[in-house]
């Protein structure tokens, strides 16, 4: 059984020439990123860190961090309010869909897609937009252990083509959904899509929720365990886009996925995984990521539902030396 290590320079290697799927580019800042950046990144919950490639290389959020999103808004409004204005279902639509909301509850089928990453993003609380903006930044600051920073030209250019994010966000304010200020919430979720991060720093956040909810390299508690249950819950079933049904059933372990090609993963008590290569699929999944992911859940049996391998290989593979 390799260890992780070797395995991820192996696939690193093997996926390399792949050439399917292409950039984002309905956003136009998206589509100057070069196709052929390639990281992965895996962090234990012991802290060890195994990396191959642009782990280093910034690019933007998008939707990844809806997950710690939920997360504030849970915080700032508890269970009851957040259930309200957002569902827990997978939609199959693609994530940019607007058709479901008009119909049923009138409320977004789930926070990993756009319209409910929206509804989710104008419960943060604050006195301002500066300060909701703050907080939202001292809170992925939280997780990641360093500064960050918003990329103004990807904020630009998602504010002044995001049309049918608009939509969505009036179609929401007619039901109620949302509160009157749909323009700061809009900024607000545009500004956090542009939020320059790493391969790296995906991996430290998947493996914070590996470790329940402490950072294994700061040790701060970021997330309450409660929480975190209840959310990777949702990403196990709505994470990647209306390709999650085939993701859970090839890979098995709850992820989030951004068109910017990002891709982060959990593997419970264990580790954070995260993937970059900016080439996506027609879902919007980073096209060699789903295959780092395919390899590494066969390799080690991942799958939550496989007992086959009894948990062992994943655990020698990322064994620490001192041990
Ligand atoms: N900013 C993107 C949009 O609103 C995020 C999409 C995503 O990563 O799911 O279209």
């Amino acid at each position: 059984m390799p260890k992780l290590q070797t395995l991820i320079e192996t696939l690193h290697r093997d996926l390399q020439p792949v050439r399917e799927g292409a950039v984002a580019s309905y956003i136009p800042e998206l589509a100057k990123v070069d196709p052929q950046r390639f990281g992965i990144s895996g962090v234990t919950t012991d802290g060890q860190v195994f990396e191959v490639g642009d782990t280093a290389h910034n690019f933007t959020f998008q939707s990844l961090p809806m997950f710690f999103v939920s997360v504030m808004a849970l915080e700032d409004h508890g269970r009851e309010v957040l259930r309200d204005r957002v569902g827990v279902e997978p939609t199959g639509d693609p994530f940019n869909s607007i058709i479901r909301l008009d119909e049923g509850s009138k409320r977004p089928y789930n926070p990993m897609i756009n319209a409910g990453a929206i509804a989710t993003t104008s419960l943060i609380k604050g006195k301002n937009p500066t300060d909701k903006l703050n907080r939202l930044l001292a809170m992925f600051e939280g997780y990641m252990g360093h500064d960050i920073f918003v990329d103004m030209p990807t904020f630009m250019s998602e504010r002044a083509t995001g049309h049918r994010n608009r939509a969505m966000a009036h179609l929401m304010l007619n039901f109620g959904m949302i509160g009157e200020d749909i323009e700061t919430a809009l900024d607000l979720y545009f500004q956090q899509c542009a939020v320059m991060v790493t391969c790296h720093d995906l991996a430290v956040m998947a493996a914070t929720l590996a470790n329940q909810g402490q950072n294994p390299i700061t040790q701060q508690r970021a997330v309450r365990p409660d929480y975190v249950r209840d959310l990777l819950s949702v990403m196990y079933t709505c994470g990647m886009y209306n390709r999650a049904g085939e993701w859970a059933y090839r890979v098995g372990i709850p992820a989030k996925s951004g068109v910017s090609g990002g891709i982060l993963a959990v593997v419970p008590g264990r580790a954070g995984i995260a993937t970059f290569s900016p080439a996506i699929d027609e879902h919007g999944n980073s096209v060699r990521g789903v295959r780092v992911f395919e390899g590494l859940s066969q390799e080690y049996g991942l799958h939550l539902f496989d007992l086959s391998m009894g948990r062992c290989s994943f655990a020698k593979a990322i064994e620490h030396p001192a041990n």
